[in-house]
């Protein structure tokens, strides 16, 4: 059931229920007296001051000032909000190769953070080692104790359940099969812990704090060496049965197409990530400017090298090279955002957003990627849906792993999750 106030009705008792109604309207329409939070909810007034009393108890709700006095002499009343900075919650997010966690406050502003590579193994216990240390060498240097903390999101790669917390598959810790990552950093860490699939928290941080903040039905696509993507629909982000939902670069786009990694032919990925653009430099034999190891023989080597930070690095060659002006490079960028523009208009004619969101490394391909993904879709999608959505790139420059794993607690703090006093 959804209000006029376009917020949803939440599960759990009345009382619960009536909680979460005011912290979002604080959040939604603060600073805002109590007369008008009874007036907006249909709660008595009763009860509202006594939530908004428990909120502001619990540093989620915060006085910041008075109403000017009416002209009919009423009385000036306290105006409330929600109180961003005493929230505090770690943002932790797994790559391929480092962890990095963060400070984050209700504001989705960054407080501090810290970057480790992982080592060479990468089995759950080493892994799960690193989160844990790193976390609390960020919290020690920032004075914080984890029970300050509202709770920790966690970002990872791979598929993910984010009802169990437990991490399925992950393409590049190949020793890593249903690792129950939420209670197993739960049991070292003794605060609240949530797990979600790396796509889907950048997601979250478009919607509370980026580009999707007014958007209810957006998709956020990452495109670099894999392409996957995040659905919020209907103001919700939809996560599938399983978890799983979102791995759009196995869509097959070309039935005898390459074989990709999972098994597949033709799959999205195997010709729209930066992985292709690299190759096919690699196999031209003529991109002289792509810094290989010295005596490498390009074709050879393009063949047998596909370490992810390998690509990355070429990747990123080839896109300095397009924007320094090289003519083959701006080829090769203008071919990759073709064929990346191809599946975003399959995106659009299926699920009419409003906007697509896109992050990763092609974002360094910049206005010549954008736009000319923006050509194909404007040539391929059915033009009613294609006209609704407008196609931009994410606006956080930096830290949006991280944001969006601790928007995870933020997400819960406004859905279900009640902190202890
Ligand atoms: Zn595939």
């Amino acid at each position: 059931m959804t209000s006029f106030l376009e917020i949803p009705a939440v599960p759990g008792s009345l009382r619960q229920m009536n909680r979460l109604t005011v912290l979002r309207l604080l959040r939604k329409f603060g600073p805002i007296t109590k007369p008008a939070l009874a007036e907006y909810s249909g709660i008595s007034r009763p009860t509202i001051t006594k939530l908004v009393d428990e909120l502001e108890e619990q540093s989620l709700a915060e006085c910041v000032g008075i109403t000017a006095p009416t002209a009919s002499g009423g009385k000036p009343g306290a105006l409330y909000r929600f109180n961003a900075e005493g929230v505090q919650s770690a943002g932790v997010f797994l790559t391929v190769d480092t962890v990095r966690v963060a400070l984050v406050n209700g504001n989705g502003r960054v407080l501090g953070r810290l970057e480790c590579p992982l080592g060479l193994d990468r089995r759950p216990e080493p892994v799960i080692n690193a989160i844990v240390e790193t976390l609390q060498e960020l919290l020690t240097s920032l004075q914080i104790t984890l029970s300050q903390l509202l709770g920790i999101g966690v970002g990872m790669p791979g598929l993910t359940s984010f009802a169990t917390g437990v991490v399925h598959f992950a393409p590049h810790f190949p020793q890593w099969q249903d690792v129950p990552v939420r209670d197993l950093l739960k049991a070292r860490l003794g605060i609240e812990v949530w797990v979600d699939n790396d796509c889907h928290v950048q997601a979250l941080a478009e919607r509370h704090f980026g580009a999707g903040q007014s958007c209810t039905d957006f998709v956020s696509v990452e495109s670099g060496i894999g392409i996957s993507a995040a659905f919020y629909l209907q103001d919700t982000l939809y996560r599938g049965v399983g978890g799983t939902a979102g791995e759009i670069g196995h869509m097959t786009i070309q039935e005898d197409g390459p074989l990709c990694e999972c098994g597949n032919r033709g799959c999205w990925e195997t010709l729209a990530a930066t992985t292709w653009m690299v190759e096919q430099a690699c196999q031209s034999g003529q991109a002289t400017w792509l810094p290989l190891p010295t005596g490498a023989h390009v074709e050879d080597w393009a063949m047998t090298t596909r370490e992810p930070d390998v690509m990355n690095t070429l990747a990123h060659a080839i896109f300095r090279a397009a924007q320094e002006g090289h003519p083959e490079a701006i080829d090769l960028v203008r071919q990759h955002a073709m064929h990346f523009g191809v599946g975003l208009a399959t995106i659009i004619n299926t699920l009419n957003p409003q906007c697509i969101i896109i992050w990763g490394d092609s974002m360094k391909g910049g206005n010549l990627f954008l736009e000319a993904v923006r050509t194909v879709v404007r040539q391929r999608a059915l033009r009613r849906p294609r006209d609704m959505c407008t196609i931009i790139f994410s606006s956080f420059a930096q830290d949006v792993g991280v944001i969006g794993a601790a928007s995870l607690v933020i997400d819960a703090l406004f859905t279900h999750y009640q902190p202890a006093s």
